[in-house]
């Protein structure tokens, strides 16, 4: 194996790339560009809301079958190839493979000027069509590698996937684990080193509900509901620690003359700051029971109660990756060899689950540009997109060094 540790930074991915089989794989990303791009429209054609990932998942398959990797589906839906190296420890890169759109069923990858345009074209259309770059570049370059890696498309990676496929992929492999390597969204300017926790939470309001009229004076789900969001919304949110708050999704009703059976919202709580996640999550219970006993107070019939239920969606775990971490130090050197510069960034990202356990992982992005991530508009610009292939194959193969 090689003991790239002893070399300074930027001599390491220097070394690395002067090995023939590396040159050939960096090369081989240069040149074919344009195959990752046309790959990346056909995945992103393939619709895959969470917890409908299996087409894609078959697609991305075949991909990386293609490379001489075996490849099986666990029991959650990732789709996973091993390619053995000289030892059995693991580097594991992957990209998730869902999108937040739950309700789009056709989509058709538009291209205007130098952009590409179409939901989940950036996340993780980006994220996946690097992970088969790489797998293809290792292929056909005849890279040895020391560590084994593991390539994964992962489900359940946004909203209330919760961080599903990473978890079992966690959990399958520890023992030998070495790092983590994920890649989501576009760009080259970022090293993801820190998570983001956040937590997800439900809160649903019941009641007998009734007619509009007759039972007027009965209390109101929904108008319970309204009233305590709006006292969660005017909470004071700290700039310091950065935190944030979002009611991103609100229920209740089945029509404009009947006082609703019940109402719900979904509330995001993000935060560098447990103990920030901590008190919104008390004042959001708070405002919901202070909005629902100020309901009943108004009410015209005393006698009947509302009643709330509180769900967790979900809770992703903080953590950092230490500053002297092999890791940073193999995506830094990387990123002198290729004249690339990078900050380090805190975000909510598959990297969470490895972080929070102290197993070493970044997340990347796969070069490229892109923007509006989540909503209709998001775009991608594959200018200059090799630069971001050549970085995360040469952050890999510093980990799992190569053979001669
Ligand atoms: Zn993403």
């Amino acid at each position: 194996m090689v003991t790239a540790a002893t070399k300074s930074l930027p001599e390491r991915a220097a070394q690395l790339a002067a090995q023939p089989p590396v040159r050939r794989a960096l090369d081989w990303l240069e040149q074919n560009t344009d195959w990752v791009t046309e790959q990346h429209i056909r995945i992103v054609e393939i619709p895959a809301p969470t917890f409908q990932e299996a087409e894609r998942g078959r697609y991305l398959a075949g991909l990386l079958a293609a490379c001489g990797i075996q490849v099986h589906t666990d029991a959650v839906g990732n789709v996973i190839g091993e390619r053995p190296g000289q030892s059995e420890e693991i580097v594991l890169l992957t990209a998730h493979l869902d999108t937040v759109f739950d309700e789009i069923h056709e989509i058709r990858v538009q291209q205007k000027g130098g952009r590409l345009y179409a939901p989940g074209i950036t996340d993780n259309g980006t994220g996946l069509a690097t992970l088969v770059a790489v797998a293809r570049a290792l292929h056909e370059a005849g890279v040895r590698t020391g560590r084994s890696v593991v390539f994964a498309a992962n489900v359940g990676e946004e909203g209330e996937g919760n961080l599903l496929g990473m978890r079992q992929l966690v959990q399958t492999y520890r023992p030998r684990l070495h790092a983590v390597i994920s890649i989501d969204g576009a760009a080259t300017d970022h090293i993801i080193s820190k998570a983001l926790a956040s937590k997800r939470l439900e809160l649903s309001v019941r009641g007998p509900g009734g007619h509009s009229w007759s039972d007027f004076g009965l209390p109101n789900p929904i108008h319970a509901l309204a009233r305590g969001v709006a006292r969660f919304v005017r909470v004071p949110v700290p700039e310091q620690p950065r935190t944030s708050i979002n009611v991103g999704e609100i229920r209740g009703g089945t029509s404009v003359n009947s006082i609703p059976a019940h109402a719900s919202v979904k509330v995001d709580i993000r935060s560098e700051s447990p103990a920030e996640i901590e008190r919104l999550e008390r004042a959001l219970r708070e405002a919901i029971q202070a909005g629902v006993a100020e309901e009943m107070a108004q009410a015209r019939v005393k006698e009947v109660r509302l009643t709330i239920e509180v769900r967790e969606l979900g809770v992703r775990p903080g953590g950092e990756l230490p500053e002297d971490s092999p890791l940073l130090a193999a995506v830094r050197s990387a990123d002198q060899f290729l004249g690339n510069r990078s900050r380090l960034e805190r975000s909510s990202t598959d990297a969470n689950v490895p972080l929070a356990l102290g197993i070493p992982a970044v997340t990347l992005g796969g070069g490229g540009q892109g923007g509006g991530a989540h909503s209709l508009q998001e775009w991608y610009d594959p200018t200059d997109r090799a630069r971001g292939l050549q970085r995360v194959l040469l952050t890999l193969l510093l980990m799992t060094g190569v053979l001669p």
